[in-house]
This record gives structure tokens, sequence and C-alpha cells, in this order.
């Protein structure tokens, strides 16, 4: 069979399942011949082996039950670098690069900034950051990464170890603050990708694949975002921010709350259902 049939083959079985059936095909055929996209591209009048197409349509049975194309191929693109991930991580979504994209810009007038991660996950933002103030030639900061799941840090610290930055980077296991003797404040930003989707929505079934914890939160999934607005300012310093990723179609729940605390915030990002994200971005008032 040559690869360009091959590849439409499992075009054709997602079709029913995924909205990306082309795009997925690609990318587990690529993975499978240990190539790119692009190479793949180019080479699809190529025979391939009975091994690889064995593998491959293995590949797409799991794809076509739902999973993730990032838990097949085992990692997943975020802000340009290559991430691993596992079951016990949530797939990093394109939407919180703009995370990424917020704090390296407040970190730019912060001499040897100190970051604090909170849900580190896959350690993607916390990664993302820290290559990014090495690029830029800072060699001073430092950066605590917490997360509950001891699964999850190990994943996290191989892939800050793959991008060169597990030197800046101290792991933590802590459900969100409770770990404060491991922790070292004053920080000059905090940064967290909570679970934030109300367990009474409908979801799709591929977040059936990703950890729990990592994804729900009660109280309309506003339960962890809540816990870790009242806490961060304890560990701020007095002009620090907090950066929260907190979904979209939350900011009018959340701003009753916001008005409580002694806080100036602003939302990022977009608000509307389709996008899915939104993240908020406090300050304390003096
Ligand atoms: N954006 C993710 C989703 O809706 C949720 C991520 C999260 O809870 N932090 O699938």
């Amino acid at each position: 069979m040559l690869l360009g049939e091959l590849l439409r083959h499992g075009e054709d079985v997602l079709q029913a399942t995924s909205s990306s059936a082309r795009l997925d095909s690609e990318v587990l055929l690529a993975c499978v011949l240990g190539t790119s996209r692009t190479k793949l591209l180019v080479a699809l009048r190529d025979e391939c082996s009975e091994e690889v197409a064995t593998q491959f349509l293995r590949d797409i049975s799991r794809r076509a039950a739902g999973e993730p194309v990032a838990y097949i191929t085992g990692y997943k693109e975020f802000w340009g670098l290559l991430c691993s991930v596992s079951p016990a991580v949530l797939v990093p979504r394109p939407e919180s690069e703009l995370i990424v994209e917020r704090a390296l810009a407040l970190l730019e007038s912060i001499p040897a900034p100190r970051i604090l991660d909170l849900g580190t996950g896959s350690g993607c933002l916390v990664v993302a950051i820290s290559r990014e103030l090495c690029d830029r030639g800072e060699r001073q900061f430092h950066c605590d990464a917490v997360d509950r799941s001891a699964q999850a840090l190990a994943v996290a610290r191989s892939n800050a170890e793959r991008h060169g930055v597990g030197h800046y980077i101290s792991w933590v296991e802590s459900d969100w603050f409770s770990n404060r003797e491991a922790l070292s404040p004053p920080y000059d930003l905090i940064i967290a990708n909570p679970p934030y989707v109300d367990p009474a929505e409908d979801t799709p079934k591929e977040l059936s694949f990703e950890p729990r914890e990592a994804l729900f939160s009660e109280d309309q999934g506003l339960r962890d975002v809540k816990s870790i607005i009242s806490t961060a300012f304890e560990f701020l310093n007095p002009r620090g921010v907090l950066l929260v990723e907190v979904g979209a179609g939350k900011r009018g729940a959340l701003i009753p709350f916001l008005d409580t605390m002694k806080l100036s915030y602003r939302f990022l990002g977009d608000d509307s259902v389709a996008d899915n994200f939104t993240i908020v971005e406090a300050r304390a008032t003096e």
C-alpha cells in the first residue's frame, strides 16, 4: 500500500468522530514513521511497510474511540516547543499560550523575577516562560512549579530538561498553596491554569481521557479559581500580578466575587463559549 492510500484510509475512518480527521491522520502517520508532517506529505507515493500500516491502524482505532491525538503520539506542541504528555496531565491547549504571552510582557520590566506556576501539569507554561527568559538573556530568574500529582511533576520535569531549563525550576508537590514550607515567596508573578469545567456541563468525549482533577471544579467550575485568587496575594509581593485561566462564559459569575476582594483586575481573551477561555489578571490595590 502507498503512504497516501493509508493516510486517506485513516482519514475516512476518523471522519465520523473527529472534526480534524485529515490532520489527525497526518499527525499519527508521521509519528509512526518518525518523521514530520511536511516530510510525510512529499512521500505519499512511497510504499509503506507492513509494520507501519499495522501500528498506524492501531493508532487510528484509538483515535476513533475518542482518545486525544497527543496521548497516542505522547507529545503536543506548545509555544513552538515539543511537550511530552501522558494521561497524568492535561493536553496543553493553544489558548493557554496567552498566559505565556502576557507573562513575558509583564516580566520585561522585572529583573531577576520569581515566578510560581500552580497546577503545572505537563509544565508547558513554566517551561515556555523559562525558555523565553533564557533566550532573552535573563539568567537570574527562578520558578516554583506546583502540582498535587507526583506523576504530573515527573512529566513536567522531563519537559523542562528537554528544553534546557530544569535548572531554573523547583518542583513542589502541593495542593495549590498547601505545602507552604516548600514554597519561596514573595513572587512577582503567579500563573495558573486550574480545573474550571463545571461538572454539570455536557463535555466532549475527548475530555474523558484526561485527568478529571485537572478539568472539573465544583461551584460551577469556580471553586479552584476562587481558592487561588483568595490566597495568591499572601504569596505575591505588593506589586505582584496573578494570571489565572478561568474558562469562557465565567466572567459574569466571577465579577461579584472579584469585587469583594481588594483587587484591581481585568479580563484577557475571549469570553465566547466557542473560544473557551478567559484569563483574569489581578493585582492588589494599595
Ligand atoms: N480548556 C479546557 C477545556 O475546556 C479546560 C482546561 C482546564 O480546565 N484548565 O477543555
